[in-house]
């Protein structure tokens, strides 16, 4: 099945200009990253289901791959360690993952948790435990971009495998009060779906409206909505929205036995809202754009 992203976000910048972030769509929907140290040339791969994508892409441009970064041990996460395990190509990377699992990431070399570092060239990188989706997932945060795995999404967040919602609803917040123009740089390419559902529960926030029709816009030419930005994720993101009225009265309405005083109560009840996909019944022609 071809990738729903044609055409990748053409590699950007750091703020501070010391690294460079890569875009390489993978399977149907996942979004590999790559990280590149501008000063020593050294670059490591955030996630991925396989090798397949990336080991072309490296040999075309001339890049030496040094580093793993995995988020969380979902099959579509830790699958290009095994490949690369199967070819004989793990040995000497550094393998950074989630030290409560692990044993199931292939390579590890050094377990990650909360307030750790990791090294890519002569970058740092900080590590933040993002539970929610899964126990022990981690996110990367390099100067003004954060990778999150499948904790934040364009417009949505991860499903909650673990949970429980408590632990989603923190790790989301955390990552909202990132500067604004901070990178959002997630594992799929899901934001159009999960602004379908954006729009079932707060259809009049002016700035999901605008979301939509750029994002329609963009996903029409077979572009990629990632990355997203903080800024973008506060204005929008049904999962960051508890405070709107709207939102509020929505999830009131589609559950009659569920106490809504807390912003995590509501965050708990979009959630399972959500999975409910009533919204999928919504036609492209409702939408806007
Ligand atoms: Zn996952």
């Amino acid at each position: 099945m071809p990738h729903d992203v044609t055409t990748p976000t053409p590699p950007f910048r750091s703020a501070d200009d010391r690294f460079e972030v890569h875009q390489i769509p993978a399977m149907q929907d996942n979004l590999v990253w790559l990280i590149v140290c501008r000063a020593t040339g050294a670059a490591a791969v955030v996630d991925g289901p396989s090798a397949k994508e990336l080991t072309p892409y490296l040999e075309a441009r001339g890049i030496a791959l040094r580093a793993i970064l995995n988020t969380h041990t979902h099959g579509d996460h830790v699958g290009i360690n095994h490949d690369l395990a199967r070819q004989g190509r793990l040995e000497g990377l550094d393998v950074f993952g989630p030290a409560q699992k692990a044993a199931q990431v292939p390579g590890l070399t050094l377990g990650v948790g909360e307030g750790d570092t990791v090294r890519v060239g002569a970058l740092e990188g900080r590590v933040w435990l993002t539970e929610g989706h899964m126990d022990g997932h981690v996110s990367f945060v390099f100067g003004d971009v954060i990778f999150c795995g499948d904790t934040m999404f364009g417009a949505g967040c991860g499903f909650l495998f673990d949970g429980p919602p408590a632990k989603m609803h923190a790790s989301l917040e955390r990552i909202a009060q990132l500067d604004p123009a901070t990178k959002v740089c997630c594992a799929h390419e899901y934001t159009l779906d999960n602004l379908r559902f954006a729009w079932s529960v707060e259809p009049d926030n002016p700035a999901l409206e605008a979301r939509i029709r750029a994002s329609r816009a963009i996903r029409a030419r077979g572009e990629s909505t990632v990355p997203s930005t903080i800024a973008t994720e506060r204005e929008s993101n049904p999962f960051l929205r508890h405070h709107s009225p709207t939102v509020r009265a929505t999830v009131a309405a589609a559950f009659d036995d569920r106490v809504l005083e807390t912003p995590l109560d509501v965050f708990a009840a979009t959630r399972a809202l959500k999975d409910r996909k009533d919204y999928r019944a919504i036609s492209d022609a409702e939408l806007p754009g």
